[in-house]
């Protein structure tokens, strides 16, 4: 996709994130790939205001090279780029109840997303909790590089989700499923639940990868 059509399509989708309060105030940062770099949105900026023109561009060594000053969250970003190939882009929200989520302290850090529905054992796959780290501290990106590459999609504890995939609009969907699952989850505790079994979960990853 050429960069001027993906900065439009950022803007676009990323102002649909925030009047479905996905994201408020000037939380949230999403990164996509290009030919020669990656564009992200700017530190501080409103995913519901995004001027097309003025979306930062980092070239292939995060080095700032147009548009805004960057967001302070891009070695979250990086991490997933350095560490899963094929990485197109990566969504990370403040959503309520993924967030929510984030600060169970009864959760499954392995796995604190169960299989609910089948949509996010598609779409998302297991999260892992990678623990609370300060916003903005560089080592939160090494907290995210030992996990090797083996999650698409993680919890920041006590902050929110990242969430990566293999382009910008199915990375958005993968979020939004995300945050859709935690409210399921947040409305059944305490209600006895039927999650998907082993063998679903495999039945799924075998049809659709
Ligand atoms: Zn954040």
């Amino acid at each position: 996709m050429n960069e001027n059509q993906l900065r439009e399509d950022m803007a676009r989708l990323c102002k649909s994130l925030f009047d479905r309060g996905f994201s408020v105030g000037s939380a949230g940062n999403i990164s996509a790939r290009v030919e020669d770099g990656v564009l992200i949105t700017p530190t501080n900026s409103c995913l519901g205001f995004l001027d097309p023109g003025r979306i930062s561009k980092l070239d292939d060594d995060f080095r700032h090279v147009g548009g805004d000053k960057p967001s302070k969250e891009v070695f979250l970003h990086r991490a997933f780029y350095d560490t899963r190939p094929g990485t197109g882009a990566v969504v990370h929200l403040h959503s309520t109840y993924a967030t929510a989520l984030s600060c169970l302290s009864d959760i499954d850090p392995e796995d604190c997303v169960p299989p609910l529905t089948p949509y996010v054992v598609m779409r998302v796959g297991s999260v892992k909790l990678v623990p609370y780290f300060r916003p903005g501290d560089a080592r939160g990106g090494d907290l995210i590089r030992v996990l090797e590459g083996r999650y698409a999609a993680v919890l920041l504890a006590n902050h929110g989700p990242v969430v990566s995939g293999k382009d910008f609009t199915s990375t958005v969907y993968a979020a939004e499923e995300l945050e859709e699952t935690a409210k399921l989850l947040i409305m059944l505790r305490g209600a006895p639940t039927r999650l998907l079994q082993a063998a679903d979960v495999e039945e799924l990853k075998a049809a659709f990868g």
